[in-house]
């Protein structure tokens, strides 16, 4: 009887456990993906992004005798659904931790196995499962540091081979047409903008590893923080869907490493923070939705998104130049610079006192490299509220921050049309890119003076975190 393999965030052929075992065990693979629960409650720019990625496996997978079938509806009813229209005895998956992912597949798992048919989910997502990471005493850990101390030398094992060919049935279920789903259709920015900026499927993700390790690995370590250059690897958009995987890049910056390639460790080091963050969705589901630290619930963030500051924020009209560019930089590519992502955090959460889920949020809608763990982690980490935070009081100074990582305003330039007279086309682009609704034009001014000027921002920060009742 025919697998079914049910595909979400691994769309990719090569180092895929669940699919090599699938291609060896003589039985007719079925690759299906289904618009369920979770792919419905996906912001805009993810949405959008995951479509392509889908389009992508799917010729991928004509290409090795097979298809991609498309099915909407919630994941178990329409996998029971498949299974009964095609004779499946099986369907197999990468297991995801964050928690509305597990809840959506516990449930699959519990329904299937209820009717008999084999349910069944493979390694593949993360370097290491979580519970295999543990503390001297056999906890999980909640610090960074000795995390990756204990997995810096593990072996996460060997990868997988790519198959040549993947089994297909007699005859193939009915599939959905991708275009019908319309999974662009929530942009109401430009989607054209954002097109040119991501770079989509298996081979072009593998592409850009090899051309990373090639050219980028080596001055990592410094040009990693400077935003006006592109000095990291831009893998995060192939790593969220799956295109290239964890485990590839892993032995591609070990080699690095091997081979003396100086910035291959720490780059090594943040594959191993996208580990945590998962680690830490999985064994404290409230990541993702609450603040991890609960003392933080007494905290009085601004909760109101629909403020003239959150508003300014998300238009990137602050006045604060570092803080603007990121936010334009992230409507015009869907990504933003890890350093734009820490400065536009604390300025949200600290400057604007604001809680740091609305950020959260907006970013979930935003970005192309949207990932459920990693973002909370992230906004958890900015705000003060996560494990391993940064301490409130240390309140990033996004005056400060220019004169150490964009000295000389190439960031600022590249995405702030108003502050020249000859702006690039990056910068002009981003009026474009925004909601029309925004009505925003170059012409238009820019703010003289930042919504919330730094020192001030700081003090009433602090002033809030001493009054604090817990
Ligand atoms: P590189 O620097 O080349 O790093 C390689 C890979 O390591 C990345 O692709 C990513 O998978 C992983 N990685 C790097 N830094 C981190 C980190 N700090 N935490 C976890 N994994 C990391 N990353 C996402 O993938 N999706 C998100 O939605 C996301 N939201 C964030 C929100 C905030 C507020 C912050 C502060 C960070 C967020 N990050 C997120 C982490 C980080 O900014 C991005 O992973 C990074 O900018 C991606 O660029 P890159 O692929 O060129 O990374």
């Amino acid at each position: 009887t025919p697998i079914l393999l049910w595909l979400r965030r691994d769309l990719r052929l090569s180092d895929h456990p669940a699919l090599a075992e699938a291609c060896g065990a003589g039985r007719p693979v079925i690759p299906v993906f289904v618009h369920d629960e979770m792919v419905a409650a996906a912001g805009a720019a993810p949405r959008w992004r995951w479509a392509r990625s889908v389009a992508s496996l799917a010729a991928a997978l004509e290409d090795k005798g097979s298809r991609l079938i498309l099915r909407r509806g919630d994941a178990l009813p329409t996998l029971r659904k498949l299974v009964k229209e095609t004779g499946a005895g099986a369907v197999w998956w990468t297991r995801l931790y964050d928690a509305e992912a597990r809840r959506i597949a516990e449930g699959v798992k519990a329904g299937l196995r209820e009717d008999g048919t084999e349910a069944r989910s493979f390694p593949g997502h993360v370097l290491f499962e979580p519970w295999t990471v543990e503390t001297g005493s056999g906890g999980y850990y909640k610090v960074y540091t000795p995390f990756w101390k204990n997995v810096r030398s593990r072996d996460p094992g060997s990868t997988c081979p790519t198959p040549g060919k993947v089994p297909a049935p007699e005859s193939w279920p009915a599939s959905d047409k991708l275009e019908e789903w319309g999974m662009g259709d929530a942009m109401d920015r430009g989607a054209a903008v954002i097109e040119p900026h991501a770079t989509v499927g298996e081979s072009a993700a593998s592409h850009r590893l090899g051309a990373f390790m090639a050219h980028g690995v080596q001055d990592y370590a410094t040009a990693r923080d400077l935003p006006g250059q592109e000095g990291t690897s831009g893998l995060s958009e192939n790593l969220t869907y799956g295109e290239i995987s964890i485990r590839s890049c892993w032995d591609s910056g070990r080699r690095a490493m091997e081979e003396g390639k100086k910035g291959a460790e720490t780059w090594v080091g943040e594959l191993v923070w996208r580990d945590f963050a998962h680690h830490l969705a999985f064994h404290t589901p409230r990541l993702t939705t609450a603040n991890w630290r609960q003392d933080w619930d007494a905290f009085p963030w601004n909760e109101d998104a629909r403020l003239k500051e959150v508003r300014d924020w998300k238009r990137g009209v602050t006045g604060m130049t570092f803080v603007d560019a990121a936010m334009r930089e992230m409507y015009v590519t869907g990504r933003m610079h890890n350093r734009g992502r820490m400065i536009v955090a604390s300025y949200l959460t600290k400057h604007l006192m604001t809680h740091w889920r609305i950020g959260c949020d907006w970013f979930a809608d935003c970005l192309i490299d949207w990932d459920p763990a990693n973002n909370a982690m992230g906004w958890q980490w900015s705000a003060g509220s996560g494990p391993d935070a940064t301490p409130f009081f240390r309140v990033f100074n996004p005056e400060t921050q220019v004169e150490k990582f964009d000295k000389d305003g190439a960031y600022r330039r590249a995405w702030i049309a108003e502050l020249s007279d000859d702006p690039p086309d990056t910068a002009l682009s981003y009026f474009d890119a925004i909601p029309r609704h925004w009505a925003m034009d170059p012409g238009d001014a820019y703010p003289d003076e930042p919504l919330v000027p730094a020192g001030e921002g700081r003090r009433r920060a602090l002033e809030a975190y001493e009054k604090r009742d817990f």
